[in-house]
């Protein structure tokens, strides 16, 4: 259940040896590697981007077309640019990395997954339908994961919230840097992006940092534009009027560093869940944290 990183990862390392099936609740692959088209333009309301320091991932990445971050990112912070060596991206948006599996993986999208009864080993979905299982793996944020599942899943985990603003910047810009991290205690993040395309028109993606998200989950559109807007024209120079594009809320958005040393999560017999959050909130766990129990999975198999 469900096609973001995770669950693709372990799909590809199980399609071979098991008959699988993936269903997502939504109409296209990337969960939290989330791009929109609003007006004809890009924005990353999602990751920005994958720091991939193994081989498999780098490789992963590059045969579905990422390209190194282009451009320098700028830590407010440290007062120094950040080494993006490592860093991917997505020219066509960062869902446009797991693009490839919508049918090698055949993965049945509007399917929202509401109940895994672990006894009788079904799980229904919200249009009323039921599918029997022999193993069931989530690969949702663990609160989310833990709505479904009946068993009482163990772990640290803790997830935020995010708030990120879409923009665009009309007239005259003086930017230095194609990304800003640690602007302030509010803001987390302000990227523009030519870091990932600079072809397209140019969008802008703010993203508020966790306990400011918090605070404003349920705050209207217009408080925190004027917020985004003020962040911006505080660190972005020129002569030039912000237009807003849209604003994505997170409820689930960044999950904790987890201390338990699983990549994965045994639930109860034959169900799994896999993510991030059994390792840390970035993309590689993610997709480590798929590969390990799609390994451990065929192992047992064998
Ligand atoms: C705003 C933001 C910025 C980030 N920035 C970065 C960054 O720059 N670099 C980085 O490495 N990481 C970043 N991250 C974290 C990164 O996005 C995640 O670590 C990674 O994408 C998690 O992948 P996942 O497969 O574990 O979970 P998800 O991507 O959340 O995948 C879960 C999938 O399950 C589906 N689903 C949920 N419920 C159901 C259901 N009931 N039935 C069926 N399907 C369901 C969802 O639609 C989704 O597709 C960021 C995250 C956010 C939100």
């Amino acid at each position: 259940m469900g096609a973001g990183m995770s669950g693709i990862s372990c799909a590809l390392s199980l399609y071979e040896s098991f008959d699988v099936h993936v269903y997502e609740k939504s109409r296209g692959v990337g969960g939290r590697l989330c791009a929109k088209t609003l007006n004809d333009r890009l924005f990353h309301f999602g990751a920005q981007f994958c720091k991939a320091q193994s081989s498999s991932l780098q490789n992963f990445l590059l045969e579905n077309d990422a390209i190194n971050f282009i451009g320098s990112s700028f830590d407010c912070e440290a007062n120094d640019c950040v080494d993006t060596k490592n860093y991917f991206v997505g020219k066509r948006g960062m869902h446009a990395l797991l693009k490839n599996y919508d049918q090698i993986l055949n993965i049945k999208f509007n399917h929202r997954a509401v109940k895994v009864d672990e006894k009788n080993k079904l799980v229904h979905f919200e249009s009323g339908k039921s599918e029997s299982y022999d193993i069931i793996i989530s690969s949702m944020p663990l609160p989310q994961a833990q709505k479904i599942y009946e068993s009482k899943i163990e772990h640290d985990s803790k997830f935020s919230p995010c708030i990120a603003v879409g923009m665009t910047l009309n007239g005259t810009i003086d930017n230095q840097h194609n990304a800003y991290k640690n602007i302030d205690k509010d803001v987390a993040y302000l990227g523009s992006s030519h870091f990932y395309n600079d072809e397209n028109k140019t969008t802008w993606v703010l993203q508020f940092s966790p306990n400011f998200s918090l605070k404003m989950l349920n705050e209207p559109d217009k408080l925190l534009q004027t917020k985004a807007g003020n962040a911006v024209k505080g660190i972005i120079n020129g002569d030039y009027n912000i237009a807003h594009a849209g604003i994505f809320r997170w409820k689930y958005a960044l999950c904790s560093r987890s201390n338990i040393k699983n990549e994965f999560t045994h639930v109860s017999k034959d169900a799994y869940a896999i993510g991030d959050w059994n390792i840390s909130p970035r993309i590689e766990s993610a997709y480590n944290s798929g590969k390990a129990l799609g390994k451990f999975l065929a192992e047992i198999k064998v």
